[in-house]
């Protein structure tokens, strides 16, 4: 019916135009790229592979490129380790656009230099209008220490003790907060801070009052925290870390703040990451009142902190459409997932290959969202397929419970599945 299995291999055009031999070309040169899909159509043509298998086979011929392109199958959406957002397709695309000259910092009409990046700056404004200003660094560390430097250098800055939080890999907020020359004036206990305790140490001394989205780690029971809106009325700045980019509130994640509420709760600045909930690029977020934004962009330490023309572009892409893979594994519905993986399994069980279909829990990940579970399924392996997966080509993250390798399609691309089968069939049986 299908017919001669030699007529359904690939044409060597269309796997050049493929983006991972293309990438695979731009570095290793067209011809060595041509050879080795040459190698995997005569393979197929003698039947010793599927049609379907040529380009990963041609992959796999080709050293890796560095870094790796990994499947995530973790279930963990916003992973550290593994470059937490994955950008859309239009935000790659605009990144590549950006990637020769770009009027990033002159304005056509005029002749005239322009402000950087204004394209992502316009649109991160227009994103949240409560935000007098905009202003775009690095990363939220970053943020952070633009808005210490220039706000509080050899002055206070208030914060609650249960809010001085490890972000990750042993660097610390209150370390990178003093590393500014600023001084911390910590407040309260860990598990609880009330306005008063704000209010004993806020004086002529004071900075700014920092208040620190705990977003990696929850205390539960017998606690109390001040909101932003009571923070604001202190009469001294309030500089919210927001964490996670949400720049509007989404109703899937209850407890993480957004900038526009925080901003009209009233606090004078949020920082916040783009690579985070926002599903950008990696980059620092200050909204918020123009006169301190203004302070904050004219600071000699801005200069050192400046952002690439590529992460603006692809900012500026994720702002313009935020439906980004980072939204759609948030909110993947739990029931399409159980299909899509039932449907893996069916065509792993065909090719001999027994898994089964589970029910499992996704997590936002260190980005965000601490204590939310998201309902998901998961593909069981036995756990022996771990390592050959994560060292395979392309390599795939899974996670490993209980003796089971759990593989969650919920942040693996919808048109990977076929890789992602094939390289578990890579994976060598028992005996
Ligand atoms: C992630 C995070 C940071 C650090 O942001 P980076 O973009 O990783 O530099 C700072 N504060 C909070 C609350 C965070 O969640």
């Amino acid at each position: 019916m299908t017919g001669d299995p030699r007529r359904r291999v690939p044409r060597t055009d269309g796997l050049l135009a493929e983006p991972r031999l293309a990438a695979a070309a731009a570095t290793l040169g067209r011809d060595r790229v041509r050879a080795a899909v040459r190698a995997a159509q005569d393979r197929a043509r003698r039947g010793e592979i599927t049609p379907e298998d040529v380009r990963d086979v041609a992959l796999a011929a080709l050293p890796a490129p560095a870094p790796r392109v990994v499947l995530n199958a973790t279930g963990v959406v916003l992973h550290t380790n593994l470059g937490r957002a994955p950008l859309s397709p239009a935000a790659v695309a605009a990144v590549v656009a950006a990637a020769g000259h770009t009027d990033v910092e002159l304005d056509l009409r005029t002749g005239r230099r322009a402000r950087r990046g204004r394209d992502a700056l316009d649109a991160l404004a227009a994103a949240v209008p409560d935000a007098g200003a905009v202003h775009v660094v690095n990363n939220g560390a970053a943020a952070l220490v633009l808005a210490a430097t220039a706000l509080a250098t050899g002055r206070e800055i208030v914060v609650s003790r249960g809010e001085l939080v490890e972000i990750g890999d042993g660097f610390r907020l209150p370390d990178l907060l003093e590393s500014t020359g600023a001084r911390l004036r910590e407040v309260g206990t860990t598990n609880r801070t009330t306005l008063d305790d704000y209010a004993a140490a806020v004086g002529p001394g004071t900075g700014f009052v920092l208040k620190v989205h705990p977003s990696n780690f929850r205390i539960t029971g017998f606690t109390a925290a001040v909101p932003v809106a009571a923070l604001a009325t202190l009469g001294v700045p309030v500089v919210a870390d927001i964490g996670s980019g949400l720049l509007v509130a989404d109703p899937l994640l209850p407890d993480e703040p957004d900038a526009a509420s925080t901003l009209r709760a009233g606090a004078a600045l949020v920082t916040a990451s783009g690579d985070k909930l926002l599903g950008g690029p990696q980059a620092g977020l200050l909204l918020g009142a123009a006169d301190l934004v203004r302070r904050l962009h004219r600071h000699p330490l801005a200069r050192a902190l400046r952002v690439d023309k590529l992460t603006l572009a692809a900012l500026a892409a994720t702002l313009a459409d935020p439906a980004t893979p980072t939204r759609a594994a948030l909110h993947a519905d739990a029931g399409l997932l159980r299909e899509r993986t039932g449907r893996l399994r069916d065509a792993l069980a065909a090719d001999g290959c027994k898994a089964e279909v589970v029910p499992a829990v996704a997590v936002v990940g260190g980005g965000g969202a601490p204590g939310v579970d998201l309902d998901s399924w998961a593909l069981s392996l036995p756990e022996r397929y771990a390592e050959p997966l994560r060292t395979g080509d392309p390599p795939v993250l899974g996670r490993v419970a209980r003796g089971r390798l759990l593989l969650d399609l919920r942040c693996v691309p919808a048109d990977a599945d076929a890789t992602l089968r094939a390289a578990v069939l890579r994976v060598p049986g028992d005996g």
